[in-house]
């Protein structure tokens, strides 16, 4: 497949920066002279869905099978990435729909021509245009790709990383934890732990797989992952397989393993199950990566009695929406650790987000073999002495490799 058109507008020449067309302006006493209102907009110009898939999708609860991109261009020569963890498909039409009525809209009907800078009123109105068949799911799952672009492109205007414009930064880099799907016997989930740790991780999580259908062996993986991962912190996701008695009678059971975590036990619609099970256990329960928007958050964290919140940057409804339901955890006492398992772009924005809320530090570090997760970005993100950097180039301070998305894309 030959290069996209815009892999030939290739901003890596100037980092994807803005142009200088409008030169900083300083007048007597160093005041700055603001431009005309006119002068000083920008507008958007395309909004480019972009599916990437793998020859061969299999069953497996794996994320980075599939992708859906959103790349923003505007009438200044900067465009900015997102990414949607959703139905590829489905998430798209949502972008590309034409007008059905007053409040039935795509997203891009709503975007073009607009100035990026006004992202808070982008967002509401994303969400007003679609409120009769959005509201949750898919339509803030589409919503969280563009507005990830969106603070992609604020960023690089203003020649700051994204974190600087959530507010600044409480950390450079956050603890990365190794994120697999469980394998089938406790053998392999040893060597594995024992692999990722040899590797400089100090938090490993298993998930998915074989769990959930047989609780002693659920029992036997977690033992054998604990044996494998030594003192390191070790967390668990159930892929919400479990009732509230069976989480319960395992969470007694494998508390001498000390996890640092039980992930989704229950079906996510099962708020007083979580309630129940928060007050019966002493793990940390953690859950949120199948909710969007902050006020489904607001119910999982005031309702649930849930330790740790997870929301996916990707669903959840961007960045704009994710640092909200970051200060609400907050304010509750209760901490965040975004669900990712995506690709870069995604880990990039993870890790803005981490750098600029108080009540976060561990980033999730998925290891999936498939090469649009490894191979999309220019410059992957390294795991070193068990973190990753937080980016301080401007915007998202990735860049997206144009042969890896011809190669891949499909729509
Ligand atoms: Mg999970």
């Amino acid at each position: 497949m030959p290069s996209p058109a815009w892999a030939l507008n290739d901003n890596r020449l100037t980092g994807g920066l803005r142009p200088p067309t409008i030169p900083p302006r300083f007048g007597r006493l160093g005041e700055v002279v603001c431009p005309p209102v006119a002068e000083n907009k920008m507008r958007i110009t395309k909004v480019e869905p972009i599916i990437l898939r793998l020859p061969h999708v299999t069953e497996a609860v794996d994320g980075t099978q599939d992708d859906l991109l959103i790349r923003i261009e505007t009438d200044e020569g900067i465009y900015g990435w997102g990414e949607v963890d959703s139905s590829p498909e489905v998430a798209r039409a949502i972008v590309e729909a034409p007008t059905s009525h007053g409040i039935a809209h795509g997203l891009r009907q709503v975007l073009l021509g607009r100035d990026p800078f006004d992202i808070e009123q982008l967002w509401r109105d994303m969400y007003r245009a679609t409120i009769y068949y959005g509201r949750e799911a898919v339509v803030i799952h589409a919503m969280s790709g563009v507005d990830m672009a969106l603070w992609d492109i604020l960023g690089k205007a203003t020649c700051k990383p994204v974190h600087k414009l959530l507010g600044g930064s409480y950390r450079s880099k956050a603890c990365a934890y190794a994120s697999v799907l469980m394998p089938e016997t406790a053998a392999e989930a040893q060597r594995m732990a024992r692999d990722y740790v040899s590797q400089g991780f100090t938090a490993v999580k298993f998930g998915w797989g074989p769990l959930g259908r047989d609780e002693g062996l659920d029992v036997e993986l977690i033992a054998a992952a604990r044996s494998g991962a030594g003192c390191a912190r070790l967390m668990i996701d159930i892929g919400q397989q479990y009732t509230v008695k069976q989480a319960i009678r395992v969470a007694k059971r494998v508390e001498k393993h000390k996890l640092y975590w039980m992930e989704e036990p229950l079906p996510p619609d099962d708020f007083d199950g979580y309630r129940r099970l928060a007050g019966e256990v002493t793990v940390n329960i953690a859950a949120g990566e199948a909710e969007s928007s902050r006020r489904a958050f607001r119910r999982l964290i005031q309702d649930c009695c849930i330790d740790i919140v997870q929301p996916d940057i990707s669903r959840a409804g961007g960045l704009t929406e994710t640092r909200k339901i970051g200060t609400f955890a907050d304010d509750a006492n209760v901490r965040l650790v975004p669900h990712a398992f995506k690709t870069g772009i995604l880990l990039a924005a993870c890790l803005h987000l981490i750098a600029a809320l108080p009540n976060t530090e561990l980033i999730e570090f998925s290891l999936a073999d498939s090469p649009i997760r490894r191979d999309l970005l220019t410059e992957p993100f390294q795991v070193v002495g068990g973190h990753v950097e937080v980016p301080e180039k401007p915007g998202l301070g990735i860049e997206v490799n144009p042969e890896v998305v011809a190669k891949y894309r499909v729509a």
